[in-house]
């Protein structure tokens, strides 16, 4: 017996590696598709969020065969996601308090992505206004403006809402800051996504890199990243900078005097300076510089 691969796609051609196989009407709004031999023979993998074309579709049992997979408008390794929009970063104001260095890491290795970056900040019913006052300012010195929401009151979700609505969105965070409670009150239908799943593709999830995509009432698509909640930056170190809004302000107002400026201790640099960040800054160019020298190190 060899090892089956199954793939839930969605009757507008998308496919999902995972999304409820059926929904409350009798007929399947998704099959179940394996790949066709060719795609596998050219190694072409199917990920979440791909758009595919199914070959003859057996309404009856709601299966069918992937025959191609469209071109990727965007593509996320870890997690594989394709044609996403919008990276969903979600912090809690408390219980776990925002950390501001591992706030650092998720919107440096988000700003890798060249996703549109949002930054969600929950449990806002466990601090006080002024505090909350407090980190809005802080991330707009960092460049971003945060939306707040109590995903326990149902406060602000309209707003996260808007930024989702017709996307397909990826939701990352540390772990106990809210998420699976976002997808529990963002995705009416989330206790279907366990639907009825056969054997084959129970083996088959537990031996790939699993990621849920829930349908959005509004239209569009969320993604999970149970597992990708360490992101690692990866990142030559002369591109750090730009993973920091604040300091892509001071290039765009002048040039440092070295092209090959890393932001140091050179002489007659722009980006160097008193910014909140600057510390954070340095120590990803440090394990870049390090990552660097251990690529060159090994053949
Ligand atoms: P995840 O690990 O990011 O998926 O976080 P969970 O959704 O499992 O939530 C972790 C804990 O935080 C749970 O006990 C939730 O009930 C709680 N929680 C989630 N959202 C809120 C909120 O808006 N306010 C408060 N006070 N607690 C919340
Ligand atoms: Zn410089």
């Amino acid at each position: 017996a060899t090892q089956a691969n199954f793939y839930r796609v969605r009757l507008d051609g998308s496919a999902a590696v995972s999304l409820p196989v059926r929904a409350e009407s009798e007929r399947p709004r998704e099959l179940l598709c394996t790949r066709r031999a060719r795609l596998k023979k050219l190694g072409q993998r199917v990920i979440a969020g791909d758009r595919v074309t199914v070959e003859e579709p057996d309404w009856t049992d709601g299966r069918g065969a992937i025959a191609s997979v469209l071109p990727r408008r965007t593509e996320l390794s870890r997690p594989p996601v394709a044609n996403a929009d919008v990276l969903l970063l979600m912090f809690a104001l408390a219980a776990p308090p925002p950390d501001a260095w591992q706030l650092s890491r998720f919107l440096t290795c988000g700003e890798t992505t060249g996703l549109e970056l949002c930054l969600c900040l929950n449990k806002c019913d466990l601090v006080a206004a002024a505090e909350q006052q407090a980190w809005r300012e802080r991330l707009r010195a960092w460049g971003y403006d945060p939306l707040f929401v109590s995903i326990r009151a149902g406060d602000g979700l309209e707003a996260v809402r808007a930024r989702l609505a017709g996307k397909i969105g990826i939701l990352a965070g540390p772990s106990g800051v809210g998420k699976s409670s976002a997808i529990a009150r963002l995705v009416p239908s989330a206790q279907l996504r366990i639907g009825s799943v056969s054997g084959k593709l129970e083996r088959g999830r537990h031996t790939t890199r699993h990621v849920e995509l829930f349908e959005l009432p509004g239209g569009g698509l969320l993604a999970d990243t149970p597992g990708f909640n360490q992101p690692v930056l990866d990142c030559p170190p002369q591109r750090v900078v730009q993973l920091f809004p604040e300091a892509r302000a001071f290039l765009r107002q002048g040039n440092c005097q070295f092209g090959n400026c890393l932001h140091r201790d050179e002489p007659h640099c722009v980006v160097r300076g008193e910014w909140e960040r600057y510390e954070h800054y340095l120590r990803f160019l440090d394990e870049a510089v390090e990552r660097a020298a251990a690529r060159r190190d090994t053949p």
